[in-house]
């Protein structure tokens, strides 16, 4: 039996839509239907599933604003993020509908005969996407798996489903066949599991908190069914004294304030080079104080409200119990507001220092040289992005290869390009997404051996 659920605008408590709710008996009808769907997606041949992905591109394109403000609406999202969230949907697909054409396997020198690879399609994939970016996560599953030769079930956070809703129609406008891309929205224990239990889902691609992967990867045991985890992160923005220190300063509270600080790629452990410290804080206070927290729907918003009021006082638990060095501010009255948080963690063994908050909270603490620096980045067990500031070539790079983690940046605060890979090291996830082999997930690779005696 489906539910109606109410969805609320984080900035303003008020409802936004409703939304229908799928039941087991839905989803089931939804996987089956992308099981049949399977057969016949996969003989498209490889240049018409390109000019499909590229029509659907282009339908993307066409929508960027009304997408735009659908996610503002829904998940408080700044205007300018959720412009570029929805162009980032339209760029994957575009990137992707390169893939189908040059998905090529290899023939391999062997006695005998002749060896050739292929890349099969696995079948039906299930999407399951969190909170706090629907529209990219949603995409970064999506195009390569179409590409692939699969077809997607996606189940969106409960909390978020419109864009995604969006998304399913404006695949069939462009001409994506029915049943490739199904979008059903629900519960996560009763619907994303049932893509865990259901055999004719053939993969699971998870991005979440890191107690919902431990329990899919558990339950994709039973199948030995494939899985891609993207989890939590506590990454480090490393700033060395021979940096930049005014560019440093000036744009690391956007590498952790940026979507309230909802982001699992959020630099939300700052470490600065004693010898820089108290230069790094004078030049960072003000930079803090500067953040737009402002309606997001307003052209200059820098940052919009946390999405529930459960996670506002989730991350308020963090600061009630924390050193605050200062704060930025935010609107007071209706909306889960929060202002941007500096805490000092000296000793670096706190719940705000060691957890992912998942607001705009940051800690900074002090380092003395390389080696310390590197030490207390590892010391996390996530391990998903991080940033390196220095002017010391040698050393950045030095420093990159020794932090255990998925996706860094030199002199830069941005680890997302959906031309790079990106994933996590350690409980920061499994697998990779993005990139020139996004496609390798979403495939078998299969071995045929031709004899040629005679
Ligand atoms: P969540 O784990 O509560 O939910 C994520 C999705 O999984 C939702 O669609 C939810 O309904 C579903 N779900 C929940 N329990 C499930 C279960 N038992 N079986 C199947 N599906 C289930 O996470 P969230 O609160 O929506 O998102 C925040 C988390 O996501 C943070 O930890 C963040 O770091 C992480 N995240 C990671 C990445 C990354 O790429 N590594 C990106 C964004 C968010």
């Amino acid at each position: 039996m489906t539910t109606q659920l109410g969805i609320i605008n984080p900035a303003t408590e008020e409802e936004v839509a409703s939304v229908e709710m799928h039941d087991i008996e839905e989803t089931d009808r939804a996987i089956d239907r992308a099981a049949q769907a399977a057969l016949e997606w996969r003989r498209v041949t490889p240049a018409d599933r390109a000019r499909l992905l590229r029509r659907f591109s282009e339908v993307v394109d066409s929508h960027i604003e009304e997408l735009a403000r659908l996610e503002v609406a829904n998940s408080g999202h700044t205007i300018s993020n959720a412009r570029w969230e929805a162009g980032n949907v339209r760029d994957v697909l575009a990137y992707y509908s390169g893939a189908p054409e040059r998905h090529s396997g290899r023939q391999i020198p062997v006695a005998g005969g002749v060896d050739i690879t292929f890349y099969e399609p696995l079948g039906v994939v299930g999407i399951i996407v969190p909170w706090n970016f629907p529209m990219p996560i949603a995409g970064w599953g999506l195009g390569p798996a179409l590409a692939a030769g699969n077809t997607v079930v996606l189940k969106p956070a409960t909390l978020t489903p419109l864009t995604a809703i969006r998304l399913a129609q404006l695949g069939l406008e462009a001409g994506i066949p029915e049943g490739v891309f199904q979008v059903v929205p629900g519960d996560g224990a009763t619907i994303g599991q049932r893509f865990v239990t259901h055999e004719a889902v053939r993969k699971v691609c998870f991005t979440g908190s890191n107690a919902a992967g431990r329990k899919i990867m558990e339950g994709c045991a039973a199948q030995v069914k494939r899985v891609t985890l993207e989890l939590g992160g506590k990454s480090a923005n490393i700033v060395f004294a021979d940096a930049n220190l005014e560019r440093a300063a000036a744009s690391a509270p956007y590498a952790v304030f940026d979507n309230a600080g909802q982001d699992c790629c959020a630099r939300s452990r700052l470490l600065v080079q004693e010898s820089a410290y108290e230069r790094f804080m004078e030049l960072f206070e003000p930079a803090v104080k500067a953040v737009r927290v402002l309606d997001p729907a307003d052209e200059s918003s820098e940052m919009g409200p946390l999405i529930t009021a459960a996670q506002r006082e989730s991350v308020r638990s963090y600061i009630d119990e924390s050193d605050v060095a200062f704060r930025g501010s935010a609107p007071e009255g209706r909306g889960y507001w929060f202002a941007p948080t500096v805490l000092e963690a000296p000793d670096r063994t706190g719940r705000a220092y060691r957890e992912e908050i998942f607001g705009p909270v940051v800690s900074v603490v002090r380092f003395k040289d390389e080696d310390e620096a590197v030490a207390i980045a590892n010391e996390s067990p996530y391990g998903l992005s991080g940033s390196i500031w220095s002017r010391d070539i040698g050393r950045a790079l030095r420093v990159a290869r020794g932090v255990e983690t998925g996706a860094l940046s030199v002199n830069s605060n941005s680890s997302v390009r959906y031309s790079t890979p990106f994933g996590g090291f350690k409980q920061s996830g499994i697998g990779r997404e993005l990139g020139p082999d996004a496609l390798l997930g979403f495939s078998e690779e299969k071995n045929v051996f031709i004899s040629t005696e005679e």
